[in-house]
């Protein structure tokens, strides 16, 4: 298997750089683990040419033998989720436990797709000429996928497969921070024998490279997955030539715990979510309205539960939570804590890097109480591990506080009544909302956002319509 980051151009795996390679740094030991070389806009047209001489064969290969192909890739997947698991915990972070279990639901999201892909289908219906109107799916062509680090396979998955299902090309641009990470994701491709130019793969700073993608007219769709300063961006330049996008953005996710909630299971299921990945998840719940009946006792448990996770390096096997995935993240996240205890917020866990992790980019679990609605951090996506708590008296009035956000990517509730639950589906402005639980992210269901979340959605049987066409023929005879 391949041992450090490089392109895939044409079917063939290169480092021939048009930029300085940059280093790529384990956020445990702030050491460098390998470099990674850096594409530029010469590199874009190179794979739009392959990606274009690949295009007509790929989109007339039947939908069952590109499932074929995607199935055959979830089996080498499934056979390296260690390499690929270990590659993910040194690049982002994570403890090495969790990160293998990413690449495992990895094989789950592939055969899923592949399932899609065998039920591309399409419908009929009698034109008002006397004739027939058939109407079918087509690829949209070439795609170009923007990911971030956060979860890296997931995430790359989620475009490659439905990309791949649906007979496009695709070129992927991973982050910067989880190259190798990527690398090996695509290689289970290769070595799946997906033809040269249906997929590729470009490493580099994000700008130049985006740049010549939305310059280039025969992408005609990027999927991109990352904050929403950076959606915007990416929206208005798509705007130029109108091509297709779907954007998976921030959120800032609330969290209603009524007076009759179990507060044991919502104080253990939002710490899960809260805390995995150091709380760098797009759907980490982090506004919690808590009934005020019910608020220093749930209070209480939150605070056991995030005091419970062992800080380490993402080797260690005892660790269960690692350090955030680079300098800038944490340095934002101490700004967002001192602004909010700058406006009255009180500490009741965390809040500071740990003692003994002094090296390595570490911030303790955190949970912050009686937070001002005017503190930055109730409004600006932490995207760390700081849970928010506030105290409501009123259902309407906690629901309307928990929509007053620019964002509306996940809510979740917690009651044990069957009406409030109904209510709280009703009432709560976001793309995929959980009562008493927190699994909204499976590959059978849609998953995306509202508002400034996002535009689009991934997975289920959604996921593949955005890669594709509505053409509609007109018969008559
Ligand atoms: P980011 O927006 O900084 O980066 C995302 C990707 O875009 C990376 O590959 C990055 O290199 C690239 N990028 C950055 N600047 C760019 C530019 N000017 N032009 C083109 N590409 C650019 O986000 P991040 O810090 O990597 O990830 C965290 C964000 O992603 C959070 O806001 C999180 O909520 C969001 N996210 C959303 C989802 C979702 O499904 N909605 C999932 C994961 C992460």
């Amino acid at each position: 298997m391949i041992d450090k980051p490089l392109f895939l151009i044409g079917g063939e795996f290169t480092d021939q750089s048009e930029h300085p390679s940059f280093p790529v740094v384990n956020p445990c030991t702030e050491e460098n683990l390998w470099d990674c070389p850096q594409a530029g806009p010469s590199h874009v047209a190179e794979a739009v040419k392959h990606a274009k001489a690949a295009q007509s064969a790929w989109a007339d290969t039947h939908p069952s033998a590109r499932a074929t192909l995607l199935r055959k890739t979830a089996d080498i997947l499934a056979s390296r989720v260690e390499a690929i698991g270990k590659a993910l915990s040194l690049e982002v972070g994570r403890p090495y436990k969790m990160a293998v279990g990413e690449p495992t639901r990895g094989v789950e999201i592939l055969h899923w797709i592949a399932g899609e892909a065998d039920r591309i289908g399409g419908e009929t219906l009698t034109s008002r000429a006397g004739g027939r109107i058939s109407i079918v799916r087509e690829p949209v062509g070439i795609v170009a996928g923007i990911t971030p680090w956060n979860f890296p396979v997931g995430q790359a998955l989620q475009k490659l497969g439905p990309a791949l299902a649906a007979g496009c090309p695709i070129i992927l641009r991973p982050a910067e921070i989880a190259p190798l990470t990527a690398t090996l994701l695509v290689q289970c491709f290769v070595d799946a024998g997906f033809p040269k130019g249906v997929i590729q793969m470009l490493h580099g700073a994000p700008q130049p490279i985006s740049d010549a993608i939305f310059d280039n007219p025969d992408i005609r769709k990027v999927a991109f997955t990352g904050s929403t300063a950076v959606g915007k961006m990416l929206l208005a330049k798509a705007a130029a030539s109108v091509k297709r996008t779907s954007m998976e953005l921030g959120g800032h996710s609330p969290v209603i715990v009524c007076a009759d909630a179990d507060l044991d299971n919502a104080a253990a299921q939002t710490a899960m979510l809260k805390f995995a990945n150091s709380g760098q998840v797009c759907i980490a719940p982090t506004r919690f309205y808590v009934h005020e009946d019910v608020a220093e006792a749930f209070t209480q448990k939150l605070v056991a539960q995030a005091e419970a996770r062992v800080l380490g390096d993402s080797q260690n096997p005892d660790s269960t939570m690692g350090p955030l995935a680079h300098a800038g993240q944490r340095a934002k996240l101490e700004e967002l804590i001192a602004d909010a205890i700058a406006k009255g917020a009180t500490v009741r866990t965390g809040g500071a890097r740990p003692a003994g992790l002094d090296v390595g980019y570490f911030l303790e679990p955190t949970v912050l109480a009686d937070v001002p609605a005017d503190a930055r951090i109730m409004h600006e996506e932490p995207f760390g591990p700081v849970a928010l708590i506030t105290t409501f008296s009123d259902l309407d009035e906690a629901i309307a506080r928990a929509n007053d956000s620019e964002y509306g990517l996940a809510s979740y509730g917690f009651t044990t009544d069957l009406a409030t639950s109904e209510k709280l589906s009703r009432g709560l402005q976001a793309g995929v909302i959980a009562i008493n639980n927190i699994d909204v992210s499976g590959h059978e269901s849609p998953f995306g956002g509202i508002k400034q979340s996002g535009i689009g959605r991934e997975a289920g049987r959604y996921g593949i319509l955005e890669y594709m066409n509505i053409k509609a023929t007109h018969v008559t005879w």
